[in-house]
C-alpha cells in the first residue's frame, strides 16, 4: 500500500517555519541579534484586516503562474538581477522604506528586546521582523520534489509514532545521559503502559533543507515536529516580496510571480479546525501553550486569529504552569482548563529543557497527555522528530520497516544526508580528522546547540577520553555546504549586504481519526537566509532572517 496522499499536487498552498529556543545563545560574532522565534489572513467580511489587500486566498499556491514559461517570462529571467549587492542604492533606499511601512501596517513584526513587556504583552514595543529584502533563488526542480516529500514525510512519522518500542529502543542509549530526552521517554512509557491510543492524531510539521552547492542535492537537515514556527510571518514575507517585485519587477527584472504562493497559516488553520470537528464537542476550545516570554507572539496570533476568523474555533493560551495549577481530568479523559473543555492541544512551547523549570510543568505534560484531547504533537510524534530518530531511519533497510511503497522510499532515501551515531569508530576518526566536514548534534530543538568545525573535534577527543557513555547524547551528521549568494538582510530597520546561504522549511499537516486520513499535505513554505559564516539558522535565536524563494 502506498502513502495515502490526500493530495500531492504542487497547487497547493505552500507553507512555512520550525521551533525556536527558549533562551536563545546569539553568539558574539552572529550579526543577527535579535529574539524572535518560532499568519494569517481573515477573509470575513467583520474582519479587522479586510481593508488590506492580502490576497493570501486567491493565491496559487506552489505553482508559478502560467506565464512564467511565456517569452515574457523568460525574457524577464534572463535579465534578472542575481546580484543583488549590483542595485542601485537609491532603489535599495525605495524598497527598504517600502519594506519598512508594509511590515508595520501588516503585522509582519516580533516583539523588541528593547522593550521589557514586549515579550508578555501584544501591542508594546514591536519590531518588523528580521527579513531578506528580496526573495533568494531556488530551483524549481529541487522546489518541487521539497513539496513531493511533505505527505511521504508525514505518512512516515505517523507510522513510526505508532511503534512504541521503536522509539524507546532507539533512544534507550540516550536516555542515561540526556535527562530531557529521558522525562520525554517517561512520559512516552506511561503511555504505553497504560495501553493509550491517540485515535484522531494531528502533526503540523515543518521539514528543513539545504540545497548543496557541489552535489546538486537537496538534503533534509531536520524534521520539526513539535512547535514549528512562523507558518504566519513566512506567509507574509511572501506578501512583502510579491508586493515589492510588483512595484519594482522592472527595474530588477525581476517577476513576481515567479514567487510561490504561501498559505502555510491557513492550512495550518485548517488543520486545526478539522482536528477540532473531529474531536466533536462544540463547547471546547483549543489551548495554545506557550512560552512566559514570547517575542515571536505575532506569528502565534495570527493562526489564531485566523482559527477563530474563518472557522469560529476559540483559543486559550496558557503556559505550562497555568496548566498545572488549572488542569484537570475528567473520568471519561476530558481536559478542563480553567473549566473550559479542550479539544486541541498546540504546542509553541515544551521542546526546551528551559520551558520545565520545575516539577510542575511536566506534571502538566503528563496531565495532557493522559487526555483525550488531540495533541499537536503528541509524545510519540515529538519523539519521533527527534534527531536519534533521524539518524535511525537513515540506517538501512529502516525505512522499509515503515513503508511499503518502494518510490517512496526512494524518494525519501535521496535527501537523507550521512548521519551516524557515535558507537560507528570510523567514522570517529574520520571527523576527528576532518571536523569541518560534520555536525556534531544533541537531542536538542531551537537553535544553538550543535556543534561545529573544531569544536567537534576537541568534543570527540573529550568523549574518548572519558569513555563514558555521554556520547550517546549526540549524532553525528555531515555538513551541508548550500551556495553563498549577495543578499540584503535587514535588521532594526537597518539594510546590510551580505554573503549569504539559504535553509528551505516545508511545512506540512496530517490529520487522521483511525483508518481514516484527513488530510495529507503539503502547506507552504518558510526560506530562512543567514550570513554564510554563521553555522546556526534560527531566526528567533537571532542567527537568520525570514524569506521568500524566486523560482528559477
Ligand atoms: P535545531 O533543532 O536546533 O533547529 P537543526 O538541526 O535544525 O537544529 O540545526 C540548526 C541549524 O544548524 C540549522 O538551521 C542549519 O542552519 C545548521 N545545520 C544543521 N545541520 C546542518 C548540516 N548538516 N549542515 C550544515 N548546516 C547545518
Ligand atoms: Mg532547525
Amino acid at each position: 500500500m502506498g502513502v495515502g496522499h490526500s493530495s500531492v499536487s504542487l497547487s497547493l498552498d505552500p507553507i512555512s517555519i520550525a521551533a525556536f529556543t527558549a533562551e536563545p545563545k546569539p553568539k558574539p560574532s552572529c550579526f543577527f541579534n535579535t529574539h524572535c522565534k518560532k499568519s494569517v489572513f481573515p477573509t470575513k467580511k467583520n474582519s479587522l484586516f479586510v481593508g488590506f489587500s492580502l490576497k493570501f486566498e486567491s493565491l496559487n499556491c506552489g505553482k508559478v503562474a502560467g506565464e512564467m514559461d511565456t517569452e515574457k517570462g523568460i525574457d524577464v529571467a534572463n535579465k534578472s538581477i542575481l546580484d543583488f549587492h549590483g542595485i542601485d542604492d537609491r532603489l535599495i533606499r525605495k524598497m527598504e522604506f517600502d519594506a519598512l511601512v508594509w511590515s508595520s501596517l501588516h503585522g509582519l513584526v516580533v516583539g523588541d528586546r528593547n522593550f521589557q513587556r514586549s515579550g508578555q504583552v501584544p501591542g508594546v514595543g514591536m519590531v518588523h521582523a528580521p527579513i531578506a529584502l528580496l526573495p533568494m533563488s531556488f530551483p524549481k526542480s529541487h522546489w518541487k520534489q521539497a513539496c513531493e516529500l511533505a505527505p511521504i514525510f508525514n505518512e512516515l512519522i505517523d507510522r513510526v509514532s505508532l511503534d512504541g518500542k521503536f522509539l524507546q529502543d532507539s533512544l534507550s542509549r540516550t536516555k542515561k545521559v540526556d535527562a530531557f530526552t529521558s522525562r520525554l521517554l517517561d512520559i512516552h512509557s506511561k503511555m504505553l503502559e497504560m495501553n493509550k491510543k491517540e485515535e484522531i492524531r494531528l502533526a503540523l510539521h515543518r521539514a528543513d533543507y539545504m540545497l548543496d552547492e557541489k552535489t546538486k542535492l537537496l538534503l533534509q537537515i531536520e524534521l520539526n515536529t513539535i512547535s514549528s514556527s512562523f507558518p504566519g510571518l513566512g506567509c507574509l514575507v511572501t506578501e512583502l516580496h510579491r508586493t515589492l517585485l510588483n512595484e519594482y519587477g522592472e527595474d530588477l527584472g525581476l517577476d513576481s510571480k515567479r514567487i510561490p504562493s504561501n498559505t502555510a497559516v491557513g492550512q495550518f488553520s485548517e488543520a486545526l479546525a478539522k482536528a477540532w470537528t473531529e474531536y466533536n464537542n462544540p463547547r471546547a476550545v483549543a489551548l495554545v501553550v506557550v512560552q512566559t516570554e514570547e517575542r515571536n507572539m505575532y506569528d502565534q496570533h495570527w493562526l489564531c486569529t485566523m482559527l477563530k476568523e474563518r472557522h469560529n474555533v476559540r483559543t486559550v493560551r496558557k503556559t505550562l504552569a497555568e496548566i498545572d495549577r488549572e488542569g484537570q481530568l475528567l473520568p471519561d479523559g476530558t481536559l478542563l482548563v480553567d473549566g473550559q473543555a479542550i479539544a486541541v492541544i498546540y504546542f509553541r512551547a515544551g521542546y526546551a529543557p528551559t520551558d520545565y523549570p520545575s516539577e510542575s510543568e511536566w506534571r502538566a505534560r503528563l496531565l495532557m497527555e493522559q487526555s483525550s484531547a488531540i495533541k499537536c504533537p503528541s509524545i510519540s510524534y515529538h519523539l519521533a522528530g527527534s534527531k536519534k530518530i533521524q539518524q535511525e531511519l537513515a540506517k538501512p533497510n529502516m525505512l522499509e520497516r515503515f513503508l511499503e511503497n518502494k518510490e517512496d522510499i526512494v524518494k525519501l532515501r535521496k535527501c537523507f544526508a550521512g548521519l551516524w551515531s557515535l558507537d560507528d569508530l570510523d567514522i570517529i576518526r574520520k571527523a576527528i580528522d576532518k571536523p569541518e566536514l560534520f555536525v556534531m548534534k544533541p537531542q536538542r530543538e531551537g537553535g544553538g546547540n550543535n556543534i561545529y568545525g573544531n569544536d567537534v573535534k576537541e568534543t570527540l577527543l573529550q568523549l574518548q577520553k572519558e569513555g563514558s557513555e555521554e556520547d550517546a547524547a549526540y549524532i553525528l551528521m555531515q555538513r551541508i555546504f548550500p551556495t553563498v549568494s549577495p543578499t540584503i538582510l535587514m535588521r532594526d530597520g537597518i539594510c546590510h549586504k551580505e554573503h549569504a546561504i539559504s535553509e528551505l522549511g516545508i511545512y506540512s499537516a496530517y490529520l487522521r481519526n483511525n483508518e481514516k486520513v484527513i488530510m495529507n499535505d503539503q502547506c507552504g513554505y518558510l526560506m530562512r537566509t543567514k550570513i554564510a559564516s554563521s553555522n546556526e539558522g534560527g531566526v528567533a535565536a537571532g542567527f537568520a532572517v525570514l524569506d521568500s524563494i524566486y523560482l528559477t
